[in-house]
């Protein structure tokens, strides 16, 4: 399982080198999230993140996140001495953001410098899965974790590169076959609309049956409507009888 663990981290960061052109050293960015649950945990992450990656790599935090950090210092006094141990990246903030607002900008449009992010806010993982080429680092089990790239990272690799989709096509066929239907372009979406507007025809003669087969009837039931008044009138007969006899 453990031998499993790797291989698949290995297998992703291939992808990001490929694609993105992820290289050691890795630049990890840690934010206090990470660094609480690293700590509740007892992880060592110093040791098990380059372990987990196997190579080279570094540390990364901002002031912004440890500013942030300090607000809750203590509940996270732990995580604070973990976080102050890495090399600060310069945010640029001269106002301290809320850190994960601050991680969202050091990323910013295609995260050119390719930053691993690692946190265990579901919030920022969300919204750095709908970025493409941001590798997400997590911790599951007191294990580090690479989560498998998101659908906008496939989506733009295929776009670059499509021949590296057959890599892929085993491990995530509904992904790809998406993946693949975006990249293949924009004529897609096109078709199904005109196959919607020929749709409606269709519709059209039916309802034009209907109104036929009432027609039909009609002319049956020409005779049967006499039928159908007398029947009425007899109710009715009947109706003014009763009447009549309960007015008595
Ligand atoms: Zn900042």
């Amino acid at each position: 399982m453990k031998i499993a663990r790797y291989k698949k981290a290995q297998k992703y960061l291939k992808f990001y080198y490929n694609n993105y052109g992820f290289h050691q050293p890795y630049q990890v960015l840690i934010d206090g999230t990470f660094c609480f649950a690293a700590f509740k945990e007892h992880i060592n992450i110093k040791d098990q993140i380059p372990k987990y990656l196997n190579g080279k790599v570094k540390l990364l935090t901002t002031r912004c996140i440890i500013k942030e950090t300090e607000k809750v210092a203590k509940k996270a006094q732990g995580a604070l001495t973990i976080l102050k141990q890495f090399g600060l990246h310069e945010c640029d903030h001269k106002e301290p953001l809320a850190g994960s607002d601050c991680i969202m900008s050091m990323i910013g449009k295609c995260n050119d410098k390719h930053y691993i992010l690692a946190t265990q806010d579901r919030d920022l993982q969300d919204k750095l899965q709908r970025k493409a080429g941001v590798p997400l680092l997590y911790l599951h089990n007191k294990s580090p974790t690479l989560q498998k790239p998101s659908k906008a990272s496939y989506s733009k690799a295929g776009q670059v590169l499509t021949a590296d989709a057959h890599i892929f096509i085993s491990e995530t066929q509904n992904e790809i076959l998406k993946n693949m239907k975006k990249a293949l372009g924009v004529e897609e979406p096109k078709l199904p609309e005109k196959k919607i507007i020929k749709k409606p025809h269709n519709p059209n003669p039916l309802s034009c049956k209907k109104k036929k087969k009432p027609d039909a009837n009609k002319m049956k039931k020409d005779s049967g409507v006499k039928e159908g008044k007398v029947r009425k009138r007899k109710k009715n007969k009947q109706n003014k009888i009763r009447i009549g006899v309960q007015n008595k």
